[in-house]
C-alpha cells in the first residue's frame, strides 16, 4: 500500500531511505533545516565503504585509550568536560557496551550491513554510472609502529575469521599497493573488499535521483514540534508550518535526540564532531584510501583531489574548530607519508561534521514502539556512508511492513528505554 512518508533529514542516510521508500511506490517528502544543499556531515567525510569496520566504536581498551588521549590537545580523540547528565548517561552506556563479548555479537551484524550497503553501492554504479566516484580497490591499514601492526594484525585475523579477506603485508609489499607515494610503516593490512568514493558526487547524485523520482526536498525546514495523539504522530511542527503524512522518519543525525525531545523518546547520542582538509589538487596522491592506524587519520584520493580526515570530540552539538586538532591531523599525515608535509595544507579551508554516536556504536534502525509510524535512522557514527544506502533499504522494508532483509532487532531505536 502507498504511504505518505516525511523524512526529516537531508544527510546520505535521509536521501538514502528516501530513495527506497519512493521506489517501493510511497509518496515521500524530505525536509531539512539546512541552508544549502551542500552542508552537513555527509558532504566533507572521507567517503570511505568500510565492511572492515566489524568492531563497533565501543570496544575493549578504548575507554582507557581515551583518557589517556584526553590531554593531548592534538590527540584524535577528546571529551569537553562539562557538566551534563546526557553525556554522564551516555559514557556509562558506552563503558558498558565495551566487552568482548558485545562486540563478537555485533561483528557479524556490521559485517552484513556493510556488505550489503557495498552491494547497494554496486547497483547504483552499474546503474547510474560511476558518477560519484566510486573505486573498489580496497583499503591500507598503515601501521608505524609494531604495537599498531600487532594489534591490525589480530583485527586481520579476526576478519578471515568473518569471511572477509585481509592481508598483513610488510613494508615493502605495502610499498608495491602504493608505488607513487612515499610511506614511512612497519607495514600494513590490506582489506581488498573496502572502497571509497567522492561524498559530495554521491550527495548531488542523489538529490537528482530524488528530483527525478518526484521526491520533493524542502530545504530550511526546521522540525521543531512533534504533534501526538495517543501511540501515533499526527504531525510536524515546522518553521514553515505543520506537516502531515502517514509515517514519519527521523533521520537527523547528530540532532536526531534534541529533535525528538518532548516525545518521550530515549535516543542517547553524543555528536562526535571531526575534521577534514582537502588538496584540490595534490602534489602526491595515493592509489588506495589508507586509515593511519595509530593516528586514527583517513586519508582519502577522491578523483584528483586528496581528503585527509580524522578526531572525534565529543563536545555537544558544537560546531567551531579547534586548530589544534586540525594540526594533529596534518602532523600526521606528514609521519606516515613523508612526501606531504604542513606547507602542502597552508591556507586549506578545514571543514567539520558532527557524527552521530550511540552508545554501543550501532546505529538506530527500526520503528519505535511507542509510537506506531514513526521511525529512526540514525547513530552510524564514523560509518554513515558506508551504511547509508542498507540503512535507507531497510527503513523502506519497515515502512511497507515488510520483514526486514538482515535482523535489525539489535538496533531498534528504543533499546534503551
Ligand atoms: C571527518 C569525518 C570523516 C568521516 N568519514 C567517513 C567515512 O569515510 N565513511 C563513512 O561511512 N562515514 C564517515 N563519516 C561519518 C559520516 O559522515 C556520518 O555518519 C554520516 O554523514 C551521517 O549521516 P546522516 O544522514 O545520519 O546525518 P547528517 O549528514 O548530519 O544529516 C542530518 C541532516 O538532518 C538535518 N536536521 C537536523 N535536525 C533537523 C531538524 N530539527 N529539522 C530538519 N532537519 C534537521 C541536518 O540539517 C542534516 O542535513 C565521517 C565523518 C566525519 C566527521
Amino acid at each position: 500500500m502507498s504511504k505518505s512518508v516525511i523524512v526529516v533529514g537531508a544527510g546520505v542516510v535521509g536521501l538514502s531511505t528516501a530513495y527506497y521508500a519512493a521506489a517501493k511506490g510511497h509518496r515521500v517528502t524530505v525536509v531539512d533545516r539546512g541552508l544549502a544543499e551542500t552542508e552537513g556531515c555527509s558532504f566533507g567525510n572521507a567517503g570511505m565503504l568500510v565492511p572492515s569496520h566489524f568492531v563497533p566504536l565501543a570496544a575493549p581498551g578504548m575507554v582507557g585509550r581515551g583518557l589517556r588521549w584526553m590531554w593531548n590537545p592534538e590527540s584524535p580523540f577528546y571529551v569537553r568536560p562539562r557538566l551534563s547528565a546526557d553525556l554522564l548517561g551516555w559514557g556509562l552506556r558506552f563503558w558498558q557496551a565495551s566487552s568482548a563479548d558485545r562486540v563478537a555479537r555485533a561483528a557479524p551484524l556490521l559485517r552484513d550491513l556493510h556488505l550489503s550497503s557495498r552491494a547497494c553501492y554496486e547497483d547504483w554504479a552499474a546503474r547510474w554510472g560511476a558518477d560519484f566516484g566510486l573505486e573498489k580497490n580496497g583499503l591500507l591499514m598503515l601501521c608505524r609502529t609494531e604495537r599498531g601492526l600487532e594489534e591490525e594484525s589480530r583485527a586481520a585475523e579476526q576478519a578471515r575469521g568473518l569471511g572477509m579477506p585481509a592481508e598483513v603485508l610488510d613494508p615493502r609489499e605495502t610499498a608495491e599497493r602504493e608505488p607513487g607515494l612515499r610511506m614511512d610503516v612497519r607495514g600494513s593490512v590490506y582489506y581488498p573488499w573496502d572502497a571509497h568514493l567522492v561524498p559530495e558526487r554521491l550527495m548531488a547524485t542523489l538529490q537528482g535521483k530524488l528530483a527525478g523520482a518526484g521526491v520533493p526536498i524542502s530545504w530550511q525546514t526546521e522540525v521543531g514540534r512533534w504533534l501526538t495523539s495517543g501511540a501515533r504522530v499526527t504531525g510536524l511542527g515546522t518553521n514553515r508550518g505543520e506537516l502531515t503524512a502517514d509515517e514519519y522518519v527521523l533521520c537527523a543525525g547528530a540532532w536526531s535526540a534534541a529533535a525528538v525531545r518532548g516525545l518521550g523518546l530515549k535516543l542517547p547520542l553524543q555528536a562526535g564532531k571531526g575534521y577534514s582538509l582537502t588538496l584540490p589538487r595534490a602534489r602526491r596522491l595515493p592509489r588506495l584510501c589508507a586509515i593511519l592506524s595509530e593516528a586514527h587519520v583517513a586519508v582519502t584520493p577522491m578523483r584528483g583531489a586528496l581528503r585527509v580526515g580524522g578526531t572525534m570530540e565529543l563536545a555537544g552539538l558544537d560546531e567551531t574548530i579547534d586548530p589544534a586538532r586540525v594540526r594533529g591531523i596534518v602532523a600526521a599525515v606528514a609521519r606516515y607519508f613523508p612526501d606531504l608535509t604542513a606547507a602542502d595544507f597552508e591556507g586549506v579551508e578545514p571543514w567539520c561534521g558532527l557524527r552521530p554516536c550511540s552508545p554501543d556504536g550501532l546505529p538506530y534502525l527500526g520503528r519505535s514502539t511507542r509510537y506506531s509510524n514513526l521511525s529512526v535512522a540514525t547513530g552510524h557514527a564514523m560509518m554513515g556512508v558506508s551504511l547509508g544506502p542498507v540503512s535507507g533499504k531497510l527503513m523502506a522494508e519497515v515502512l511497507s511492513d515488510e520483514k526486514p532483509h538482515l535482523d535489525i532487532g539489535a538496533l531498534r531505536p528504543d533499546r534503551y528505554s
